[in-house]
């Protein structure tokens, strides 16, 4: 199996858009680690956890294609869950991939998009796609 995959690597700067403007930043990982994903690991969007200067967060993640370079580059990004600090560009984070939780695509709308967005948090907060039926 791939998962759980880590990897660790520094955090580089995106184009800043989508973001913040979304309430949802996401830590951009550098080339050697989008590059050295295992080829089975899809396009779409996980859960698991980074660590990021001694403590540990929840992550909700994607692996997709950049439109800013043709969908020619890939990116990784981490939205960390309950990360209320200023930026970190430049530092170094490490992360398990846990599980998946949807393939990448498209939304007809932003509300739509943040709606989806608002889903995977609550998936990746709870650390399982599991619905957890009681
Ligand atoms: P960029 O396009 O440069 O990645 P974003 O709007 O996605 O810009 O913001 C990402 C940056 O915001 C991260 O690199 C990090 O420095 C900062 N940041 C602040 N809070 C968080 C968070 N909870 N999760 C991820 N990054 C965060
Ligand atoms: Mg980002």
């Amino acid at each position: 199996a791939i998962l759980p995959y880590r990897f660790e690597g520094e955090v580089v700067r995106g184009f800043g858009r989508g973001g913040k403007e979304l309430g949802c930043p996401t830590a951009n990982m550098d080339d050697a680690v989008v590059n050295g994903l295992p080829e089975g690991l899809s396009l779409g969007v996980y859960y698991g956890i980074a660590q990021f200067e001694g403590k540990e967060y929840k992550m909700a993640m994607s692996i997709g294609w950049n439109p800013q370079y043709h969908n020619e580059k890939k990116t990784l990004e981490i939205h960390l869950i309950d990360y209320s600090g200023s930026d970190f560009y430049g530092k170094r984070m490490s992360a398990v991939i846990q599980g998946f939780i949807r393939e990448m695509k498209s939304f007809s709308s932003l509300d739509e998009l943040k709606a989806a967005i608002a889903k995977d948090i609550e998936i990746a907060r709870r650390g399982t796609t599991d619905q957890g039926k009681l």
